[in-house]
């Protein structure tokens, strides 16, 4: 048989066109709706949650002027340029504790960061350039007005905007509504997210395994990806590869979840029933994407609640939700979500891509050089998660190219976790430091 390497793939074997993957997306994007159900909640428990509404500052922030820098708070102005100016020590503002004196001409105001700024003061000294003797301090450097003083509402002014609707809340913004005295948040409720694996050959870590079974991964995969998430995870095992089984269970966790996510059963094998089902008690939107690995993924609702059926093999199912499900529960909270960053690295190997669909393939990443260079983590088979041990990135292959070679330019997504350490520049990578002459060595 011929090699179908650069042979455009865009039908499966019975002929059923493939979905673009940027098409699928959009799709995806037009048929979920936000939950728009909101509560308040606490700051500490508001980490990956979507707000509901405009959020603006209560307060200027700073609140006051306050010193940036340890020193001497002076009046720049009075100070009239003279050179080397010397000033007497009548108070003392630390952070908590303001001076309960103004300031007066000839004199100054010990200052720490942090702390306010004496009435009359428009300056801060730097402790590093004064000398002090006893209670006077000599400036030996030009004092600017305004130097070293954090102004009122610098930060942010009260009734400024801080967040938008429909914001997913980092630790960044929490520390900034924190700082603005913000203790509670409106936000949209918590997602609620129902797990099942699907598959007769399936046992659980733990159990022994009888003949032709399998250990399943995906439930683990799926709870321990969407931890990064702030929903509610319904954990409901594993369904057998039967249709009433399959009906009943998935009817009654639509009941109860706003998204529902299976694994396997999805593609054309005799035992795949789980997209049939969800036709008949359901909508499939859209199933087969031009996309590898991933092909078989199925997509619709049942009842109120959003269906993804990911494919079986386990890579299949952990690109799928990278690429689909992640963005539709940030959809689902009201959250719009962002395309990851594609960064441009250079392959260090060959390797084999067939047109027709958009390969994603696990990498591992590192700068070389002072720039980014990418190996593929072996045989890329879609059961094969050894491809993840060692990989800190997916690297995207376009569904209009053929056959890649060493130096070709590729788009990389970095993996989210700890694979990025591995980008740091190693020792062994940076050009090595020539060996040290022992003759000029000094001892
Ligand atoms: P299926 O689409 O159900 O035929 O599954 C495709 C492949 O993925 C088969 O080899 C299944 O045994 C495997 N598979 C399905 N579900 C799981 C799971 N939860 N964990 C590990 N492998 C699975
Ligand atoms: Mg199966």
């Amino acid at each position: 048989m011929e090699s179908r390497a650069s042979e455009p793939e865009q039908h499966d074997r019975r002929s059923a066109p493939l979905l673009n993957v940027d098409l699928a997306f959009r799709k995806l994007t037009e048929i979920v709706r936000p939950v728009a159900d909101y509560e308040d909640v606490g700051l500490a428990h508001a980490i990956g949650r979507v707000t509901a509404a405009d959020i603006a500052a209560r307060i200027d922030l700073p609140p006051f002027d306050s010193s940036a820098m340890d020193g001497y708070a002076v009046d720049a102005t009075g100070l009239h340029g003279a050179s080397r100016p010397q000033l007497v020590v009548i108070d003392q503002s630390t952070a908590g504790h303001p001076a309960r004196r103004a300031l007066s001409a000839g004199n100054t105001i010990r200052v720490f960061t942090g702390a306010v700024m004496p009435a009359g003061a428009n300056a801060v000294a730097l402790q590093e350039d004064v000398v002090r003797e006893g209670d006077t301090v000599t400036l030996t450097t030009p004092v600017r007005i305004g130097q070293h003083v954090r102004r009122q509402g610098s930060d942010i002014g009260q009734g400024d905007a801080m967040c938008r609707a429909g914001k997913k809340l980092s630790a960044y913004d929490l520390s900034w509504l924190a700082a603005c005295g913000i203790a509670t948040v409106r936000v949209a409720r918590r997602i609620r997210v129902a797990v099942f694996s699907t598959g007769d050959e399936l046992a659980s870590a733990g159990d022994v395994l009888k003949a032709g079974q399998i250990y399943d991964s995906n439930r683990f995969a799926l709870k321990s990806l969407l931890r990064e998430k702030a929903v509610q995870v319904i954990d409901l095992g594993c369904l057998p590869d039967d249709r009433t089984s399959i009906r009943t269970a998935l009817l009654a966790a639509s009941a109860q979840a706003d998204l529902v996510l299976t694994s396997g059963g999805v593609s054309v094998g005799d035992a795949d029933f789980v997209k049939d089902v969800v036709a008949e008690i359901g909508a499939i939107e859209f199933w087969k994407i031009a996309l590898k690995p991933g092909k078989p993924l199925a997509v619709g609702s049942i009842g109120d609640a959003l269906f993804f059926g990911l494919p079986g093999n386990p890579v299949s199912t952990i690109v799928t939700y990278l690429l689909f499900v992640a963005p539709a529960v940030d959809l689902l909270a009201g959250d719009e979500p962002m395309p990851p960053m594609a960064l441009p690295a250079m392959l260090l190997a060959p390797m084999q891509h067939a047109k027709g669909r958009r390969e994603y393939v696990r990498g591992a990443a590192k700068v070389e050089g002072g720039r980014l260079v990418v190996s593929v983590t072996g045989d890329q088979g879609s059961n094969r998660l050894a491809t993840f041990a060692n990989a800190n990135c997916l690297v995207e292959i376009s569904e209009d190219v053929a056959n890649l070679r060493p130096g070709d330019a590729v788009s990389i997504i970095l993996l989210a976790g700890e694979g990025a350490h591995l980008l740091r520049e190693t020792r062994e990578t940076q050009e090595a430091p020539a060996a040290p002459d022992p003759a000029q060595r000094r001892v």
